[in-house]
Protein backbone atom coordinates (compact mmCIF):
# COMPACT_ATOMS: atom_id res chain seq x y z
CA UNK A 1 0.00 0.00 0.00
CA UNK A 2 1.25 3.94 -0.57
CA UNK A 3 1.27 4.83 3.17
CA UNK A 4 2.49 8.70 1.99
CA UNK A 5 -1.14 8.87 0.29
CA UNK A 6 -3.01 7.00 3.31
CA UNK A 7 -0.78 9.00 5.99
CA UNK A 8 -1.77 12.31 3.54
CA UNK A 9 -5.68 11.33 3.49
CA UNK A 10 -6.43 8.86 6.27
CA UNK A 11 -9.67 6.78 5.72
CA UNK A 12 -11.25 4.34 7.97
CA UNK A 13 -10.57 1.10 6.46
CA UNK A 14 -11.70 -2.14 7.54
CA UNK A 15 -10.36 -4.85 5.43
CA UNK A 16 -6.69 -4.36 6.31
CA UNK A 17 -4.48 -7.63 5.57
CA UNK A 18 -1.62 -9.26 7.49
CA UNK A 19 0.98 -7.95 4.98
CA UNK A 20 -0.33 -4.28 4.87
CA UNK A 21 -0.56 -4.47 8.81
CA UNK A 22 3.52 -5.53 8.71
CA UNK A 23 4.68 -3.12 6.21
CA UNK A 24 3.42 -0.46 8.25
CA UNK A 25 4.72 -2.07 11.25
CA UNK A 26 8.01 -2.69 10.00
CA UNK A 27 8.47 0.67 8.39
CA UNK A 28 12.11 2.07 9.76
CA UNK A 29 11.10 4.08 13.31
CA UNK A 30 11.34 7.29 12.22
CA UNK A 31 9.20 6.89 9.45
CA UNK A 32 6.50 4.40 11.45
CA UNK A 33 6.24 7.60 14.08
CA UNK A 34 6.37 10.38 11.74
CA UNK A 35 3.50 8.43 9.93
CA UNK A 36 1.82 8.11 13.01
CA UNK A 37 2.36 11.58 14.36
CA UNK A 38 0.63 12.99 10.63
CA UNK A 39 -2.51 11.03 11.56
CA UNK A 40 -2.33 11.41 14.93
CA UNK A 41 -2.62 15.29 14.70
CA UNK A 42 -5.32 14.91 12.05
CA UNK A 43 -7.88 14.10 14.90
CA UNK A 44 -6.62 14.62 18.00
CA UNK A 45 -4.61 17.22 20.20
CA UNK A 46 -0.91 15.54 20.14
CA UNK A 47 -0.63 17.30 23.63
CA UNK A 48 -3.64 15.66 25.17
CA UNK A 49 -4.24 12.44 26.80
CA UNK A 50 -7.44 11.18 28.40
CA UNK A 51 -7.92 9.81 31.76
CA UNK A 52 -9.27 6.80 33.24
CA UNK A 53 -8.77 5.06 36.90
CA UNK A 54 -9.82 1.84 37.13
CA UNK A 55 -11.10 -0.35 40.02
CA UNK A 56 -11.28 -3.90 40.87
CA UNK A 57 -15.29 -4.43 42.30
CA UNK A 58 -15.10 -8.20 42.61
CA UNK A 59 -11.20 -9.66 42.85
CA UNK A 60 -10.07 -13.09 42.12
CA UNK A 61 -11.54 -16.57 41.81
CA UNK A 62 -12.44 -16.39 37.97
CA UNK A 63 -13.05 -19.19 36.52
CA UNK A 64 -11.60 -18.48 33.42
CA UNK A 65 -7.80 -19.67 32.51
CA UNK A 66 -6.51 -16.53 30.73
CA UNK A 67 -2.48 -17.28 31.46
CA UNK A 68 -1.31 -14.05 31.89
CA UNK A 69 -4.18 -12.83 34.46
CA UNK A 70 -3.27 -13.40 38.24
CA UNK A 71 -7.14 -13.21 39.30
CA UNK A 72 -7.69 -16.25 37.69
CA UNK A 73 -8.63 -19.41 40.00
CA UNK A 74 -6.52 -21.93 38.14
CA UNK A 75 -3.66 -20.47 38.94
CA UNK A 76 -1.85 -19.75 42.89
CA UNK A 77 -0.66 -15.93 42.30
CA UNK A 78 -0.93 -15.32 46.65
CA UNK A 79 -4.10 -12.80 45.40
CA UNK A 80 -6.54 -12.52 48.28
CA UNK A 81 -10.00 -12.77 46.91
CA UNK A 82 -12.59 -10.29 47.47
CA UNK A 83 -16.70 -10.49 47.15
CA UNK A 84 -18.97 -7.66 44.74
CA UNK A 85 -17.87 -4.45 46.68
CA UNK A 86 -20.87 -2.45 48.32
CA UNK A 87 -22.01 0.16 46.03
CA UNK A 88 -20.88 3.16 48.45
CA UNK A 89 -17.22 2.22 48.47
CA UNK A 90 -17.13 2.06 44.49
CA UNK A 91 -18.75 5.34 44.97
CA UNK A 92 -16.00 6.67 47.02
CA UNK A 93 -13.57 5.40 45.33
CA UNK A 94 -15.45 7.28 42.00
CA UNK A 95 -15.16 10.76 43.76
CA UNK A 96 -11.82 10.32 44.67
CA UNK A 97 -11.34 9.21 41.06
CA UNK A 98 -12.64 12.77 39.84
CA UNK A 99 -11.21 15.07 42.26
CA UNK A 100 -7.62 13.73 41.42
CA UNK A 101 -8.43 14.06 37.43
CA UNK A 102 -9.67 11.21 35.94
CA UNK A 103 -12.78 11.66 33.50
CA UNK A 104 -13.74 8.05 33.42
CA UNK A 105 -14.08 5.73 35.79
CA UNK A 106 -13.54 2.14 34.80
CA UNK A 107 -15.06 -1.06 37.57
CA UNK A 108 -13.65 -4.31 36.93
CA UNK A 109 -14.85 -8.06 38.03
CA UNK A 110 -13.48 -10.82 37.62
CA UNK A 111 -16.02 -13.19 36.33
CA UNK A 112 -17.05 -15.57 33.17
CA UNK A 113 -20.16 -13.31 32.83
CA UNK A 114 -22.29 -11.20 35.06
CA UNK A 115 -24.41 -13.63 37.37
CA UNK A 116 -28.17 -13.05 37.56
CA UNK A 117 -27.87 -11.48 41.22
CA UNK A 118 -24.82 -9.37 40.59
CA UNK A 119 -25.92 -7.32 37.23
CA UNK A 120 -28.71 -5.50 39.16
CA UNK A 121 -25.74 -4.45 41.68
CA UNK A 122 -23.61 -3.12 38.88
CA UNK A 123 -26.00 -1.54 37.13
CA UNK A 124 -26.76 0.66 40.42
CA UNK A 125 -23.19 1.47 40.59
CA UNK A 126 -22.95 2.65 36.86
CA UNK A 127 -26.17 4.84 37.54
CA UNK A 128 -24.53 6.25 40.32
CA UNK A 129 -20.95 6.79 38.92
CA UNK A 130 -22.66 8.72 36.23
CA UNK A 131 -24.41 10.85 38.52
CA UNK A 132 -21.24 11.77 39.48
CA UNK A 133 -20.04 13.33 35.95
CA UNK A 134 -17.64 10.47 35.02
CA UNK A 135 -17.89 8.48 32.04
CA UNK A 136 -18.83 4.79 33.03
CA UNK A 137 -17.00 1.84 31.80
CA UNK A 138 -17.34 -2.23 32.97
CA UNK A 139 -15.57 -5.41 32.29
CA UNK A 140 -17.46 -8.07 33.07
CA UNK A 141 -16.76 -10.94 30.76
CA UNK A 142 -18.89 -12.44 28.43
CA UNK A 143 -22.36 -10.46 27.91
CA UNK A 144 -25.16 -11.70 25.65
CA UNK A 145 -27.38 -8.91 24.15
CA UNK A 146 -29.75 -8.39 26.99
CA UNK A 147 -27.37 -7.92 28.98
CA UNK A 148 -25.85 -5.78 26.73
CA UNK A 149 -28.93 -3.61 26.76
CA UNK A 150 -29.50 -3.41 30.75
CA UNK A 151 -26.23 -1.86 30.92
CA UNK A 152 -26.53 0.80 28.00
CA UNK A 153 -30.27 1.47 30.01
CA UNK A 154 -28.03 1.88 32.84
CA UNK A 155 -26.15 4.60 31.09
CA UNK A 156 -22.99 2.94 30.58
CA UNK A 157 -20.39 4.65 28.22
CA UNK A 158 -18.14 1.91 27.51
CA UNK A 159 -17.50 -1.65 27.76
CA UNK A 160 -14.39 -3.20 28.11
CA UNK A 161 -13.67 -6.24 26.50
CA UNK A 162 -10.03 -7.09 25.20
CA UNK A 163 -9.01 -9.19 21.92
CA UNK A 164 -6.03 -10.14 24.12
CA UNK A 165 -3.88 -11.72 21.19
CA UNK A 166 -4.20 -12.94 17.56
CA UNK A 167 -6.48 -15.46 16.65
CA UNK A 168 -3.23 -18.04 16.03
CA UNK A 169 -1.70 -17.30 19.09
CA UNK A 170 -5.12 -17.14 21.13
CA UNK A 171 -5.18 -21.13 22.26
CA UNK A 172 -1.51 -20.36 24.12
CA UNK A 173 -3.00 -18.29 26.08
CA UNK A 174 -6.80 -19.03 27.20
CA UNK A 175 -8.77 -22.44 26.45
CA UNK A 176 -11.76 -21.72 28.35
CA UNK A 177 -13.60 -19.33 25.93
CA UNK A 178 -12.87 -19.05 22.32
CA UNK A 179 -12.10 -16.25 19.93
CA UNK A 180 -15.65 -15.95 18.82
CA UNK A 181 -17.15 -15.57 21.93
CA UNK A 182 -15.08 -12.47 22.29
CA UNK A 183 -16.00 -11.06 18.83
CA UNK A 184 -20.03 -12.16 19.64
CA UNK A 185 -19.53 -10.31 22.81
CA UNK A 186 -18.47 -7.24 20.96
CA UNK A 187 -21.20 -7.23 18.76
CA UNK A 188 -23.64 -7.42 21.16
CA UNK A 189 -22.02 -4.18 23.02
CA UNK A 190 -21.77 -2.28 19.37
CA UNK A 191 -25.30 -3.47 18.60
CA UNK A 192 -26.26 -1.76 22.14
CA UNK A 193 -25.22 1.20 21.27
CA UNK A 194 -22.10 1.02 23.94
CA UNK A 195 -18.48 2.16 23.10
CA UNK A 196 -16.35 -0.57 22.86
CA UNK A 197 -12.66 -0.95 24.36
CA UNK A 198 -10.75 -3.57 23.31
CA UNK A 199 -7.21 -4.38 22.56
CA UNK A 200 -4.57 -6.91 23.64
CA UNK A 201 -1.52 -7.61 25.69
CA UNK A 202 2.06 -7.72 23.95
CA UNK A 203 5.12 -9.66 25.40
CA UNK A 204 3.47 -12.70 25.98
CA UNK A 205 5.56 -15.05 23.90
CA UNK A 206 3.73 -14.03 20.63
CA UNK A 207 5.34 -13.75 17.54
CA UNK A 208 5.92 -10.37 15.73
CA UNK A 209 2.84 -12.10 13.18
CA UNK A 210 0.52 -12.62 16.32
CA UNK A 211 1.40 -9.00 17.13
CA UNK A 212 -0.05 -7.92 13.42
CA UNK A 213 -2.67 -10.10 13.97
CA UNK A 214 -4.25 -8.84 17.17
CA UNK A 215 -4.15 -4.91 15.13
CA UNK A 216 -5.86 -6.69 11.94
CA UNK A 217 -8.62 -8.26 13.70
CA UNK A 218 -9.11 -4.60 15.96
CA UNK A 219 -9.17 -2.49 12.80
CA UNK A 220 -11.48 -4.90 11.14
CA UNK A 221 -14.27 -4.98 13.27
CA UNK A 222 -17.24 -3.47 12.18
CA UNK A 223 -16.36 0.24 13.68
CA UNK A 224 -12.60 0.78 15.05
CA UNK A 225 -13.16 -0.19 18.99
CA UNK A 226 -13.59 3.84 20.22
CA UNK A 227 -11.00 2.86 22.48
CA UNK A 228 -7.97 0.43 22.14
CA UNK A 229 -6.06 -0.44 25.18
CA UNK A 230 -2.31 -1.64 24.33
CA UNK A 231 -1.04 -3.39 27.31
CA UNK A 232 2.50 -4.69 28.16
CA UNK A 233 2.62 -8.51 29.90
CA UNK A 234 2.98 -7.70 33.82
CA UNK A 235 4.16 -11.26 34.40
CA UNK A 236 3.05 -12.10 37.84
CA UNK A 237 4.63 -15.24 39.57
CA UNK A 238 2.33 -18.36 39.72
CA UNK A 239 1.40 -17.38 36.21
CA UNK A 240 1.86 -19.61 33.33
CA UNK A 241 3.67 -16.99 31.73
CA UNK A 242 5.57 -15.63 35.00
CA UNK A 243 8.98 -16.48 33.29
CA UNK A 244 8.21 -14.94 29.37
CA UNK A 245 11.19 -13.03 28.46
CA UNK A 246 10.37 -9.14 28.52
CA UNK A 247 9.33 -7.46 25.11
CA UNK A 248 11.59 -5.08 23.77
CA UNK A 249 10.09 -1.34 24.31
CA UNK A 250 10.78 -0.59 20.85
CA UNK A 251 8.63 -3.51 19.94
CA UNK A 252 5.69 -2.20 22.09
CA UNK A 253 6.41 1.54 20.43
CA UNK A 254 5.64 -0.16 16.81
CA UNK A 255 2.75 -1.74 18.24
CA UNK A 256 1.13 1.53 19.15
CA UNK A 257 2.20 3.24 16.54
CA UNK A 258 0.51 0.81 14.14
CA UNK A 259 -2.41 0.98 16.07
CA UNK A 260 -2.71 4.77 15.70
CA UNK A 261 -2.08 4.73 11.57
CA UNK A 262 -4.62 1.47 11.21
CA UNK A 263 -7.24 2.66 13.59
CA UNK A 264 -7.25 6.61 12.92
CA UNK A 265 -9.91 8.10 15.13
CA UNK A 266 -9.85 5.67 18.35
CA UNK A 267 -8.24 6.32 21.65
CA UNK A 268 -5.11 4.44 21.98
CA UNK A 269 -4.54 3.78 25.50
CA UNK A 270 -0.78 3.11 27.17
CA UNK A 271 -2.46 0.48 29.81
CA UNK A 272 -0.99 -2.11 32.03
CA UNK A 273 3.34 -2.38 32.03
CA UNK A 274 3.68 1.49 32.42
CA UNK A 275 4.66 0.71 35.46
CA UNK A 276 7.84 -1.19 34.21
CA UNK A 277 8.52 1.40 31.24
CA UNK A 278 11.04 4.62 31.68
CA UNK A 279 9.87 7.99 31.08
CA UNK A 280 11.73 7.64 27.82
CA UNK A 281 9.56 4.80 26.35
CA UNK A 282 6.18 6.27 27.76
CA UNK A 283 7.51 9.52 25.76
CA UNK A 284 7.92 7.43 22.61
CA UNK A 285 4.38 5.85 23.01
CA UNK A 286 2.71 9.19 23.32
CA UNK A 287 4.77 10.27 20.30
CA UNK A 288 3.56 7.63 18.65
CA UNK A 289 0.20 8.32 19.07
CA UNK A 290 -0.94 6.97 22.69
CA UNK A 291 -3.50 9.15 23.96
CA UNK A 292 -4.81 7.55 27.04
CA UNK A 293 -4.10 6.36 30.15
CA UNK A 294 -5.10 4.48 33.53
CA UNK A 295 -4.39 7.05 36.05
CA UNK A 296 -4.00 6.02 39.90
CA UNK A 297 -1.49 3.47 41.94
CA UNK A 298 -2.96 0.07 40.59
CA UNK A 299 -4.66 -1.70 37.59
CA UNK A 300 -7.32 -3.95 38.79
CA UNK A 301 -4.74 -6.18 40.68
CA UNK A 302 -0.96 -5.16 39.44
CA UNK A 303 0.71 -1.60 40.22
CA UNK A 304 0.48 1.43 38.21
CA UNK A 305 3.04 4.26 38.28
CA UNK A 306 1.64 6.90 41.24
CA UNK A 307 -0.03 10.15 40.24
CA UNK A 308 2.82 12.35 41.19
CA UNK A 309 4.81 10.43 38.97
CA UNK A 310 2.30 10.40 35.93
CA UNK A 311 1.77 14.46 36.88
CA UNK A 312 5.65 15.24 36.66
CA UNK A 313 6.21 12.84 33.48
CA UNK A 314 3.01 14.41 31.73
CA UNK A 315 4.20 18.08 32.99
CA UNK A 316 7.59 17.65 31.89
CA UNK A 317 5.87 16.60 28.52
CA UNK A 318 3.60 19.34 28.08
CA UNK A 319 1.06 17.08 27.76
CA UNK A 320 -2.38 18.38 29.25
CA UNK A 321 -5.17 15.66 30.62
CA UNK A 322 -7.68 16.55 28.28
CA UNK A 323 -10.85 17.71 29.37
CA UNK A 324 -14.43 17.24 28.04
CA UNK A 325 -17.71 17.52 28.15
CA UNK A 326 -19.66 14.08 29.50
CA UNK A 327 -22.24 14.46 26.92
CA UNK A 328 -19.60 14.62 24.43
CA UNK A 329 -19.36 10.76 25.69
CA UNK A 330 -22.87 9.27 23.59
CA UNK A 331 -22.00 6.84 21.63
CA UNK A 332 -21.46 7.88 17.95
CA UNK A 333 -21.72 5.65 14.65
CA UNK A 334 -18.60 5.77 12.80
CA UNK A 335 -20.22 8.13 10.12
CA UNK A 336 -20.73 10.43 12.57
CA UNK A 337 -17.85 10.34 14.30
CA UNK A 338 -15.73 10.65 11.23
CA UNK A 339 -17.86 13.59 10.31
CA UNK A 340 -17.04 15.20 13.69
CA UNK A 341 -13.53 13.92 13.49
CA UNK A 342 -13.25 16.17 9.84
CA UNK A 343 -15.17 19.00 11.43
CA UNK A 344 -12.64 19.07 14.36
CA UNK A 345 -9.81 18.94 12.19
CA UNK A 346 -11.27 22.42 9.90
CA UNK A 347 -11.68 23.71 13.32
CA UNK A 348 -7.94 22.77 14.12
CA UNK A 349 -6.62 23.50 11.16
CA UNK A 350 -8.50 27.37 11.15
CA UNK A 351 -6.88 28.26 14.47
CA UNK A 352 -3.46 26.62 13.84
CA UNK A 353 -3.46 24.50 16.96
CA UNK A 354 -2.42 21.16 14.78
CA UNK A 355 0.21 23.66 12.47
CA UNK A 356 2.88 20.97 12.30
CA UNK A 357 0.43 19.52 9.59
CA UNK A 358 0.04 22.01 7.37
CA UNK A 359 3.81 22.81 6.86
CA UNK A 360 4.56 19.37 5.99
CA UNK A 361 6.41 18.17 2.83
CA UNK A 362 6.30 14.78 1.97
CA UNK A 363 10.06 13.70 0.94
CA UNK A 364 10.09 10.29 2.12
CA UNK A 365 9.73 7.73 0.02
CA UNK A 366 9.03 4.83 2.11
CA UNK A 367 7.92 1.24 0.84
S1 LIG B 1 -8.51 -11.80 32.45
FE1 LIG B 1 -10.59 -11.60 33.22
S2 LIG B 1 -11.60 -13.44 32.47
FE2 LIG B 1 -9.42 -13.87 32.30
S3 LIG B 1 -8.89 -14.87 34.25
FE3 LIG B 1 -8.54 -12.68 34.53
S4 LIG B 1 -10.39 -11.87 35.43
FE4 LIG B 1 -10.88 -13.88 34.56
Amino acid sequence: MDIIKYAQNPELKHDWTIDQVKQIFSLPFNDLLFYAQLIHRRFFNPNEVQTSTLLSIKTGACPEDCAYCPQSGHYNTGLSKEQLMAIEEVVANAQRAKETGATRFCMGAAWRSPREKDLPVVLEMIRSVKALGLETCVTLGMLDGDQAEQLKDAGLDYYNHNLDTSQDYYDKIITTRTYQDRLNTLQHVRDAGINVCSGGIVGMGEQQNDRYGLLMELANMPEHPQSVPINMLVAVEGTPLQDVEQLDPIEFVRTIATARIIMPLSYVRLSAGREDMNEETQALCFMAGANSIFYGEKLLTTANPDQDADRNLLKKLGINPERRDISESEHHHESERVSAAIQLRKADQASEVNTPMAEVKFTNAAS
